[in-house]
């Protein structure tokens, strides 16, 4: 056996992609008493480890739908999805999911809240209490440990939610529209903070949002859903060559002259139009 085989055994190559999202050719219908409703139709696509994508599309073209089903939540009717090349089937610690809503207790204190996955989860409380206020503090929530949830704004209960997603430390954290409760200034503040927690964590990430300056500014590759049902309609590369030595926050993003070229072609690409 080469040396090069001893290295790559199967088991490491596993290891060091366990973060991988792998969706095969997936198509879900849903059945209702009255009709059956295609909401997706042969979707592929292939994320690598530490990379975050958006998915953006008209209202009711199948984003929620397909997040579900890399979330294990829902299966599809036909295809498959993989993470860190095993199958998904149903809700695992390995994926964590975060909502518009933020569903925080309102009975439960910051940190408590921030600690309910890994107590679901029967985690070692010490280690996740210890872990949970770090991110906590990563969040700028490290001052509010001991409050309650109704003592908080809107973009900082996000910033629990998130934190609470983290604490049990999935390898994809997927996200649906998470910010769009929030009022425009709070999202602008908190995607900053988000990608930054996100990267630093090395996640790999799948952001749904209607929003197109959230998906160029936060995001490595935009894909582009078509109306229902949702099939791939177009990818981009989100790349910002006016600053070449590091990846722009999304803040700074917004002012580079990539933006409105992204923008644009985006925006034509999703044919939006008010109906009435
Ligand atoms: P998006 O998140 O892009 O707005 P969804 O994934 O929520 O879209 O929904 C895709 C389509 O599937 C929509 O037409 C929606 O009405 C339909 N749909 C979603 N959930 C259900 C369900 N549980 N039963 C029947 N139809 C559904
Ligand atoms: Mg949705």
């Amino acid at each position: 056996m080469s040396q090069q085989a001893v290295l790559a055994s199967p088991r490491d190559r596993v290891q060091s992609s366990r973060n991988r999202i792998e969706i095969e050719n997936v198509s879900l219908r849903y059945f209702t008493k009255q009709a059956e409703i295609q909401a997706l139709a042969g979707i592929s696509l292939d994320i690598e480890p530490g990379e975050f994508v958006s998915l953006i599309g008209q209202s009711g073209c199948g984003k929620s739908t397909l997040l579900s089903i890399i979330a294990g939540i829902l299966n599809p009717s036909e295809g498959s999805v993989r993470v860190g090349g095993k199958d998904v089937t149903a809700p695992s610690q390995r994926i964590g999911y975060m909502l518009q809503q933020d569903y925080l207790f309102e009975w439960r204190t910051i940190l408590d809240n921030t600690l309910l996955g890994a107590q679901i989860q029967k985690r070692d409380m010490k280690k996740a209490r210890a872990r949970a206020i770090s991110l906590l503090e990563k969040c700028g929530m490290g001052a509010f440990l001991h409050q309650y949830p109704r003592a908080l704004s809107g973009g900082m209960r996000q910033r629990v939610a998130l934190a609470r997603t983290l604490t049990t430390d999935p390898d994809v954290v997927l996200l649906d529209e998470p910010f769009s409760a929030l009022d425009s200034q709070t999202r602008l503040a908190i995607a900053d903070e988000v990608v930054d927690v996100l990267r630093s964590e090395g996640k790999t990430v799948v952001l749904v949002t209607h929003d197109i300056g959230e998906a160029i500014t936060m995001t490595d590759r935009v894909v582009v859903l078509s109306r229902r049902p949702g099939r791939i309609k177009s990818q981009h590369q989100i790349v910002f060559p006016s600053m070449p030595d590091r990846r722009p926050a999304p803040f700074e993003a917004r002012a580079l002259p990539e933006f409105n070229t992204y923008f644009s072609t985006l925006w034509d690409e999703l044919d939006v139009h008010v109906e009435g």
